[in-house]
């Protein structure tokens, strides 16, 4: 091969890769895919398979079990061995389906929120998805933005990209389209941008040199796949838990074992009924339980435009106790119309809606303005659109109305000048931008240098009060006159009055510059300038947001906008969507705020309901997440810009707007909102409620169950010590329980909607554990009852049948029977239990009985199931049960109606304690 593409001059490079400054065709672009494939960092599939598959036996406790059923067929007890391993594989099987699955459902995701790459085609700029990118295409990049594959520069602005991704240096690197003479380390690479790394500033045009496996992300993609995987807090207090229950079981499984041998069980018989009684008790499939849920959580997130990034976020979401959001866009539609306009002293109003330049320009008296007016306007319509970048587009397949590209702000006033007449088609060829100062939410401002002729003038638009600290002239009657104090003053008031009606509000000016300047300098270019006027735009909140504020009232969680708006503006807003009960919420300007020390900020931010801080800077939005958590609160913060991502990342949730996010911010975010939307959020936040109670009610109806056996375990310890009886309950039958009519129904708890008071309670406390001291005793208790149940209906199956079952009978039919009501006993208390967890209040008869449909269904699939395995010729010698009789049935299901009704009564008692209190 010949030079590296950086040693090569932009020519060479375009020249080796048969490429030109105007992209590929669009043909040669396909043929390209065809030959090279998709730009995709691809994983081996079938080993990952294999990995997922093989980290199901890692587990302690199947290694235990594979123990137990290797010591199993070593001594001949080849039923016992074969049926541990076979509930060992379909166990892992089942992991294994879960958890695969649930990768699948975050890979979609996580493609659901790429973005697609601006790439030049038959000469002209478009979007495509990046998995399409070939060799030899011109990809345009910009601030935010990831980059899509390997590039070498052609042309750079101000480019600097971070690669900490790719070569760990944390500062960003100035990158230019200069070949380099000499061999140099990636790092070094100046002429480079590499896939995967990100664009902290300035804007480029690359060729593509390589995509996929073939870039320096791809070579190293094998290393950096070994993905650590986060979990959520419930993932870990599960962990400590079923530590716990290991400690605890093995202590009773060693005693077991002691008495087993005492009563001459043998050796290795006593070892396996010890071993497999103490796996059977542990909640071994939870695990894979609650990443089940999660990720159809997440799943059913994204159908409602809600996108998690990873798996724990859901849960996490659910204890949110301040939501920090952004206003324009997030709770207005962001759909800018220009209603209003100031200049030269005169007030106008500008009619029609949206970006269809349909509308006409009225005087203070309502009648429509004569062409000589348009024409004394059109400076500051001009120097409008010279300073916008947007454009606006007719309604087309996939707009059914005219729909803007790029900043809906710089939208509005294009309509603007459309609705006028002023805007010429060819504004850029006539008066080409030399240079511009693009915007950014601390100056707020933007500005461009743009040439007339041979003249060369500054367009400017901007925040009033920003636009006002650099002007020093106004224009008035055709004439460039000094600004006053007392002209000041009068566009403040007109801005504060138009703020106090929701309008946005941006200031026009211009500057003619001298037609000598080379190297613009912002300090240098962006002073002295020529005030216009005024122009208020209206930006209606969107729908769903006063029921979502409301919703987030009732729920106490409490809401702070934090805008780059004028404060008027934004408690206009507030004050429409509800934001407080007494009117506008209390308002800080984020001037204030620098000034307030922490503990004073702090105070403020704990004391009300709703804040808003306006003209905040992103800085200022991670001073506010911080103080926040640091009094413990959970913090949902949004954000869109590259200056957003420390934010984001500092709090619990970071939420990254996914229409006008940057890459940066939404790789920085947990949560990424596809619509932008205030309600989607506030929505995610409800599913994240939901599936942390439907989690606690799995939890506890599975500790339940395990604690139901350990107590028949315990008892049957108990009836051999003291009375020589048999072990009610076989070890592989505890298995099948867990198995046969386990699983399923408690998967299918996790889907139980959500309940009417779900947002009607306050966050739950995020220290609080599932396992704390009360749902411990009433899991014992309910356990407890159920394995005392149990044991009872054994021993009175020996009394009904006048014998007395000994460790030497184990071979009996009879004892076979009892066993099976041991079995069924269990079951079915189970199934009354599961049902019962689905409210700590409400009876199990409640009118919610029927919403849950795949639980119901879950539950007659698993009756099913326990028939098969009792009444099935083959099936039931296997799992040594003999089918009970009917005399039997009445003692099962009267234990379980027994055990209903004690739950029942137990509910009871709550509700009635609530209504005292
Ligand atoms: P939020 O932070 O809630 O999304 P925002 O969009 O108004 O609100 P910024 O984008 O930081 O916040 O804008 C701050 C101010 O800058 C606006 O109030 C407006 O006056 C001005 N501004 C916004 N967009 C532009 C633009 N494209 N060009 C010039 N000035 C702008």
């Amino acid at each position: 091969m010949g030079k590296p593409y950086y040693q090569m001059t932009v020519q060479e490079v375009l020249d080796a890769l048969k490429t030109s400054e105007n992209g590929l065709t669009n043909d040669e672009a396909e043929r390209r895919l065809k030959e090279y494939g998709p730009n995709e960092i691809t994983e081996d599939a079938a080993v990952s398979k294999w990995m997922i598959f093989l980290s199901q036996f890692k587990d302690l406790l199947v290694i235990v079990l594979i123990v137990a059923g290797f010591i199993s067929l070593a001594i001949g007890s080849v039923r016992d061995g074969a049926i541990m391993f076979i509930i060992v594989i379909i166990n892992a099987l089942i992991g294994f389906f879960q958890e695969y699955k649930a990768n699948k459902v975050l890979a979609r995701l996580k493609e659901l929120i790429t973005s697609p790459a601006k790439v030049k085609r038959n000469g002209e700029l478009t979007e495509i998805p990046q998995s399409k990118l070939v060799p030899g295409d011109i990809v345009y990049i910009e601030a935010g933005d990831k980059v899509p594959a390997d590039l070498r520069i052609i042309e750079a602005f101000n480019l600097r990209t971070n690669e900490f991704s790719l070569t760990g240096e944390s500062v960003s690197q100035e990158k230019n389209n200069k070949a380099i003479m000499h061999d140099c380390i990636l790092a070094d690479r100046e002429n480079m941008a590499y896939m995967g790394t990100t664009v902290a500033s300035g804007s480029a045009y690359g060729v593509v040199v390589a995509t996929g496996m073939k870039t320096e992300m791809g070579k190293i993609a094998g290393m950096t796949q070994a993905t650590t995987t986060t979990q959520s807090p419930l993932q870990i207090e599960l962990g400590i838990l079923a530590k716990w229950l290991t400690g605890i079981v093995i202590i009773i499984s060693i005693g077991l074992f002691g008495v087993a041998l005492w009563q001459g069980l043998g050796l290795f018989m006593s070892m396996v009924y010890a071993l497999g009684i103490a796996v059977a008790a542990v909640p071994q499939a939870l695990p894979a339980q609650v990443t089940v849920a999660l990720a159809s959580t997440s799943k059913r997130l994204a159908e409602k435009k809600a996108v998690v990034k990873n798996l724990p976020s859901v849960e996490t979401l659910g204890s949110t106790t301040v939501i920090c959001t952004d206003k324009t866009g997030t709770l207005t539609k962001n759909e800018m119309t220009v209603t209003k306009l100031w200049f030269d002293d005169a007030e106008y109003q500008v009619t029609g809606i949206g970006y269809e330049p349909k509308g006409e320009i009225l005087d203070e008296k309502g009648t429509p303005i004569s062409e000589e007016k348009i024409k004394e306007l059109e400076i500051m319509l001009d120097a409008a659109t010279m300073a916008s970048n947007a454009e606006i587009h007719p309604p087309d397949d996939q707009h059914s109305g005219w729909y803007p590209i790029g900043d809906p702000t710089e939208a509005a006033l294009i309509t603007l000048s459309m609705k006028a007449g002023t805007r010429s088609p060819k504004e850029d060829e006539e008066n080409p931008e030399i240079h511009e100062f693009p915007f950014d939410s601390e100056r707020k401002r933007m500005s461009s240098v743009r040439k007339f002729g041979d003249r060369l003038q500054l367009a400017m638009k901007g925040a009033t009060d920003s636009v006002l600290s650099v002007a020093k002239y106004i224009y008035r009657d055709g004439r460039i006159l000094p600004l006053t104090e007392e002209d000041k003053e009068k566009i403040q008031k007109l801005n504060e009055t138009w703020s106090k009606r929701a309008l946005r509000v941006l200031a026009i000016a211009f500057r003619p510059l001298e037609a000598n300047g080379q190297d613009y300098v912002l300090e240098e270019t962006e002073k002295d300038v020529v005030f216009l006027g005024l122009v208020g735009m209206i930006d209606p909140p969107k729908e769903g947001v006063k029921e979502a504020v409301a919703s987030c009232h009732q729920a106490k969680i409490r809401i702070i906008v934090m805008t780059g708006d004028h404060a008027i503006t934004a408690q206009a807003i507030g004050k429409e969507i509800g934001l407080s009960e007494e009117g506008a919420p209390p308002t800080y300007t984020g001037t204030q705020m620098k000034k307030m020390s922490d503990s004073e900020l702090t105070d403020i931010l704990m004391s009300h309901k709703s804040i808003i801080f306006s003209r905040v800077a992103p800085e200022d939005k991670l001073r506010i997440v911080m103080l926040l958590e640091a009094q413990d609160e959970v913090v949902a913060v949004t954000g869109d810009g590259v200056n957003d991502a420390p934010a984001l990342k500092r709090a619990a949730i970071g939420v990254a707007m996914g229409q006008k996010g940057t890459d940066v911010a939404k790789e920085a975010a947990e949560l990424v909102l596809l619509d932008d939307s205030f309600p989607t959020l506030v929505e995610a936040v409800k599913e994240g409620r939901t599936i942390y109670k439907n989690l606690r009610k799995t939890v506890l109806a599975s500790m339940t169950t395990n604690m139901a056996e350990l107590m028949v375990v315990l008892l049957g310890l108990a009836g051999i010590a003291m009375k020589n009886w048999a072990i009610p309950i076989l070890a592989i039958q505890i298995l099948a329980i867990d198995l046969l009519a386990e699983v399923l129904p408690l998967t299918c708890l996790t889907f139980d909607p959500p309940d009417e008071n779900i947002m009607k309670m306050p966050p739950r406390d995020r220290k609080e554990h599932i396992m704390n001291f009360k749902n411990s005793v009433e899991v014992m208790f309910l356990g407890g009852l159920i394995g005392t149940l149990a044991f009872l209906n054994f021993v009175m199956f020996m009394k009904r049948q006048g014998i007395i079952l000994t460790p030497e009978m184990m071979e009996n039919p009879l004892f076979a029977r009892a066993t099976a009501i041991t079995y069924l006993t269990i079951a079915y208390c189970q199934f009354v239990n599961i049902l019962s967890r689905r409210d700590d209040e409400k009876s199990l008869f409640n009118k919610a009985f029927f919403s849950n449909k795949i639980l119901l269904g879950s539950i007659v699939w698993s009756i099913t199931m326990v028939f098969i395995g009792i009444y099935t010729p083959y099936v039931s010698d296997f799992l040594r049960f003999e089918g009970p009789q009917i005399s039997d049935w009445i003692f099962i299901l009267g234990a379980s109606g027994i055990y209903l009704a004690v739950y029942e009564t137990m509910k009871l008692f709550r509700r009635l304690r609530m209504a005292k209190a």
